[in-house]
């Protein structure tokens, strides 16, 4: 057995325990809405997607002088005004902002979707049950958050229930994230999860569509990849998300 192929079968190995390993419970708490309702595999009744509560201004948005500042901002004056931002409605409802995890000078830049519960409450990217298999991925590829990776979202805040974000919300947040992609200038991205797959593509594909083939984010190398609280309900995307961390490793050797 290669070596390659007996990482896969660990990770296998842990899928198929991952409820003994509490890694099971997990229903949206940080997966993209679209993989859970395109998995295939969760009972409509499973389900506990909100509609949003308040209806917010749907306007198109002039947001051209807000992107033009945030694109004049060095690192530590970017995280400071995420930290106060109130751009849209999510600063009503979140605890935290929830800007990054680990290194500012990584290889390796991850993008999820937005804080869950458990993020809001800590302030830091994926430290729930996603989070943890997140960094068991990382592993097998011999890359982790403490030394070798910087991890962040497409929003900033967390949408109340985990619902939907709004359009002004992406509008307005993406800034944050343009910048931090400019500021960190990693040598690949990996996009964890359909929506944030589908802002740094610009392509509105389901995932198992896009997953597959080496994109450019304004000359980084992208890869996409399932969202692991997605893969933890859907064992059999296992395989091509192992290969889509052999993709990473490759270009990252
Ligand atoms: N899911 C995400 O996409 N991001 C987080 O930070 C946590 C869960």
């Amino acid at each position: 057995m290669t070596h390659g192929s007996s990482q896969l079968q660990v990770l296998i190995e842990l899928l198929s325990r991952s409820k003994d390993l509490g890694l099971g419970d997990i229903v949206l708490e940080g997966a993209t809405r679209e993989e859970i309702l395109f998995s295939g595999t969760v009972e409509k009744k499973e389900l506990r997607v909100t509609k949003p509560e308040v209806k917010f201004d749907q306007e198109p948005l002039d947001n051209s002088k807000w992107l033009e500042t945030v694109s004049e901002m060095d690192y530590d004056l970017l995280e400071e005004t995420a930290k106060h931002c109130e751009k849209c409605s999510l600063c009503e409802t979140r605890n935290e902002v929830v800007f990054s995890d680990g290194h500012r000078d990584a290889r390796l830049m991850i993008v999820g979707e937005a804080p869950g519960a458990k993020e809001d409450q800590a302030g830091v990217p994926f430290v729930g049950q996603a989070g943890k298999l997140l960094d068991l991925l990382l592993a097998s590829v011999s890359l982790s958050r403490k030394d070798s990776v910087y991890i962040c979202n497409v929003l900033k805040c967390r949408p109340p229930s985990n619902r939907n974000p709004l359009p002004n919300e992406i509008e307005m947040c993406t800034a944050y994230l343009q910048q931090q992609i400019a500021l960190v200038a990693p040598e690949v991205i990996l996009a964890v999860g359909t929506f944030s797959a589908h802002f740094l593509t610009g392509k509105k594909l389901p995932l198992g569509k896009l997953r597959g083939s080496t994109y450019s984010y304004r000359g980084v190398p992208l890869v996409i990849t399932y969202h692991p609280a997605a893969l933890l309900r859907n064992p059999g995307w296992t395989r091509p998300t192992w290969e889509d961390f052999q993709l990473l490793r490759k270009i990252m050797d």
